[in-house]
């Protein structure tokens, strides 16, 4: 059974305004080392009930140290990591999300000893301006430093940079056509830096966060779809000119260097998560075979699989650290863990999930897996046919595709695919 594995850490060392992701800055020796602790006994307990029930051997194909900030930490990784290894793929990729600041020889050399050979760096922007405004606590120097020292140890780097902060094209809420284009310096920097992945995400409002509120109350202007589209736009030419392939709307890598965890997710592959706040994309049934590159085997039953989030909380996700081993379902084990099951999902929401996703990816979505979860045949809608005629979109065997600037309105295409069985 190939899977990946996501482990969430929950620990940060400041909290940043924007953040809508698990997290806590209230943190001491103690609770770290419990939460170690719990971790381990979670991927031993669901390793242990997924072999058992389905009577065949967990392989990983990644595993993926997602935060929080996980490069808080350094041997505390040993026994988590060891446990896993024996499940290992012989190329298993093995990724960790780093602070620019917690980069350093002395720990580079412990995550490279203990098997992780990809790193993913939060740089966000190289814009003074920028870093305050996303509350940072790093500057630019200190993040092309890191970044610089990380790919002389692991090469495999990805840098994470954020668009359409507030004030980066703006003057006063007001777009501003004089403005220095920092977005184009952020871009340039990137390239100049030598790293060989990027994924640029468009900053977003969550409600809870404290810039939703500020935006909820006018005291900060999001960026117009019009700007951010043309933000988009931006990266991809001179991604493109750079010789990065563009994997999905927000990632692009130079050849060899795609992340094959995230593939994972567009290609509706399964995947434990474990830890606080972690999500989790189990299979239901254990008779399907494996879709490994995203095609189907005739004649295949789709498994919709099961998907779980454990508590966000790191005191709450403590008290359901596993005591026993559990002889029922997944779904009951999950539960008993603390997790909550998605609940009420069918073969539509199935196919909303695996359209939303594949549809801005480079691999397309592949309509004989839509065929098998509808049981309806695909007929194109007016506008697919007309995308198809300017070739914005195009059949490649059992593939749809549509062309990277269309990734961008995802939307509005999900629901002409979804409509066409
Ligand atoms: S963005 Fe990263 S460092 Fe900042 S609060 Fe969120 S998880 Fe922590």
């Amino acid at each position: 059974m190939r899977l990946g594995l996501y482990i969430h850490i929950p620990f940060c060392s400041f909290l940043c305004h924007y953040c809508d992701f698990a997290k806590t800055a209230n943190f001491d020796a103690i609770l770290v080392q419990d939460y170690f602790a719990a971790i381990l006994k979670q991927w031993h307990t669901i390793v242990d009930h997924l072999e058992r029930t389905s009577g065949r051997r967990v392989s990983l194909s990644s595993v993926y140290f997602g935060g929080g900030t996980p490069s808080l930490f350094t041997t505390e990784y040993t026994n988590l990591l060891r446990a896993v290894y024996d499940r290992l793929d012989p190329d298993a990729e093995i990724s960790m999300e780093c602070n620019p600041k917690n980069i350093n020889q002395s720990a580079l050399n412990v995550w490279k000893g203990l098997g992780v050979n990809r790193l993913s760096i939060g740089v966000q922007t190289l814009q003074k301006k920028g870093l305050e405004v996303l509350t940072r606590d790093h500057d630019a120097s200190t993040a092309l430093r890191g970044l610089e020292l990380a790919m002389h140890t692991i090469a495999n780097v990805n840098m994470d940079l954020i668009y359409g902060w507030p004030g980066q094209n703006q003057n006063g809420g007001q777009a501003d056509a004089h403005a220095p284009d920092l977005w184009a310096s952020d871009l340039q920097q990137l390239i100049n830096s030598g790293v060989p992945h990027a994924s640029l995400y468009s900053l977003t409002y969550e409600d809870r966060t404290p810039f939703g509120r500020m935006a909820r109350r006018g005291k900060i202007y999001p960026e117009t779809d019009e700007a951010l589209a043309g933000h988009y736009g931006l990266a991809r030419e001179m991604l493109g000119n750079a010789g990065f392939e563009h994997d999905e709307v927000s990632n692009w890598a130079r050849p060899g260097f795609t992340c094959r965890h995230n593939w994972l997710y567009w290609d509706f592959k399964n995947f434990i998560g474990i830890g606080a706040g972690s999500h989790g994309f189990l299979p239901v049934s254990f008779t399907s075979p494996d879709r490994d590159h995203g095609e189907l085997d005739a004649g295949a039953e789709i498994d919709q699989g099961i998907r779980y989030a454990f508590p966000r909380d790191v005191r709450s996700f403590l008290r359901h650290s596993p005591q026993s081993v559990h002889q029922g379902s997944t779904t009951a084990l999950i539960r008993e863990l603390g997790g909550e099951i998605d609940e009420g999902r069918d073969s539509d929401s199935a196919l909303i999930e695996y359209v939303g996703g594949a549809l801005r990816t480079r691999h397309g979505i592949d309509l004989s897996f839509c065929e098998k979860i509808t049981g309806q045949a695909f007929s194109p809608r007016p506008l697919i046919v007309e995308a198809l005629k300017r070739q914005i979109a195009w059949r490649d065997g059992p593939r749809l595709h549509f062309a990277p600037a269309e990734w961008f309105r995802e939307n509005s295409w999900a629901s002409e695919v979804l409509l066409s069985f």
